[in-house]
């Protein structure tokens, strides 16, 4: 397994901040937001009620109840208690999805750029990474027809992800049918990764399991991390066939047992969001999308297409003439400011780097500001070679 370019420029990020260095910190996707006071409150009164036990393996039925209550009104989509099993965050709900369906030598075809953990735990399990390319050329939609000559014998599952991380494009519908339509015939698993769905710039939400034949073989992963700023809290779940839920109700027993009691309520209270604090959440971070991608494109060399969900400024970087590698360290280093080298995401990503745009207008101006002044330093190395 390999680990994450986020994570490791966030470790340098903190190292330079506790030797008194101003950072700003754009490395990681967390919102700068945290959960609302009735979430908080929801928690707390769980605790003194002595809800801290072990507890149901899939999750507490209300919780699992109120998150099929909750895609039906967010997503428009028809599933149950049953094929529901939370886990300790979304990544864990990934890991121990593919844990569920791979055996070894399998295929797993997933997006390049994407987020690191496919290929990682792909190869963990000794299962085979197949990359398919999101290119700029295409606005970052994955193109069928290069996943379909892509599919063999072996393959066994495709990983989508829309919102995509890093690039935040939210993947076509006639795109999303053609995959669908790949996933029926070659009968493969579609691990559709779910997280960002609440966090778009317009327009409704599509899941991919609501294309012809998907139930069957579509499993969602998503979560509290992203859209109700619950990072810390470690909880996600995935929606699955009813003979896949109960596998990883296995595999549950097997490893987490069950997910902390007590935010299982505080979970309950997101999902209902009586206080609006995901729609007010996401409005503040179109707010911020608007002028960060604009002053972003101000600065001599970048290009940047403004993202239709998630939170990330997905930058090309090919006019500075210098590496993302060589960007990403001036700005850390000598203007404070922490972003991640495209190809953390996958080798198609080595002319981009991602900003995240979870942070506050002031702390984006102060950055922009600072990648302008900075971008003298590239202008420099390009101009000498
Ligand atoms: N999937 C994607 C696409 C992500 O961007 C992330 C986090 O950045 C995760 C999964 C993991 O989420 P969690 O924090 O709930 O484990």
């Amino acid at each position: 397994m390999s680990g994450e370019g986020a994570l490791s420029v966030f470790a340098r990020a903190k190292e330079l901040e506790s030797q008194g260095r101003s950072i700003i910190h754009l490395e990681l996707g967390e919102p700068d937001f945290h959960p609302g006071r009735s979430v908080i409150e929801s928690a707390a009164k769980a605790l003194a009620e002595g809800r801290d036990r072990y507890c149901a393996v899939a999750g507490l039925p209300a919780l699992r109840e109120e998150i099929a209550a909750y895609l039906r009104r967010t997503r428009n989509i028809s599933v149950s208690a049953g094929n529901i099993v939370v886990a300790p965050g979304c990544k864990a709900a990934l890991f121990f999805a593919m844990l569920a369906l791979l055996e070894v030598g399998d295929e797993v075809l997933y997006p390049n750029p994407g987020f690191p953990g496919y290929p990682s735990i792909t190869l963990g399990l000794g299962a085979v990474p197949v990359p398919f390319e999101l290119s700029s050329r295409n606005h970052f939609q994955p193109d069928p027809s290069e996943i379909a000559a892509k599919i063999t014998r072996r393959t066994r599952m495709i990983i989508t992800n829309s919102p995509a991380n890093p690039t935040g494009t939210v993947c076509a519908d006639s795109i999303q049918r053609a995959l669908a339509e790949l996933a029926v015939k070659h009968d493969l698993w579609v691990l559709s990764d779910e997280i960002y769905a609440r966090i778009i710039y317009g327009g409704e939400y599509a899941s991919m399991v609501s294309y012809p034949g998907m139930a069957e073989r579509t499993l969602i992963i998503d979560g509290f991390s992203k859209s109700f700023a619950m990072t810390g809290w470690r909880l996600g779940y995935t929606v699955a066939p009813p003979e896949v839920a109960a596998a990883l109700a296995m595999v549950a027993v097997n490893s987490y047992t069950c997910v902390a009691e007590f935010t299982q309520y505080a979970a309950i209270d997101a999902l209902r969001d009586r206080e609006a604090n995901t729609p007010r959440m996401v409005a503040e971070f179109f707010r911020r999308r608007q002028q960060f991608v604009r002053e972003l494109n101000r600065v001599p060399g970048f290009l940047c297409e403004a993202p239709e969900g998630a939170f990330y400024a997905w930058v090309d970087i090919r006019g500075t003439g210098a590496s993302a590698e060589e960007i990403c360290r001036i700005l850390l280093e000598e203007a404070g400011v922490a972003a991640i080298p495209g190809a953390a995401f996958g080798r198609a990503g080595k002319d981009f780097v991602r900003f995240s745009f979870a942070s506050s207008v002031e702390n984006l101006r102060e950055a922009a500001a600072r990648i302008l002044k900075a971008s003298i330093a590239w202008q420099a190395t390009s101009v000498g070679r």
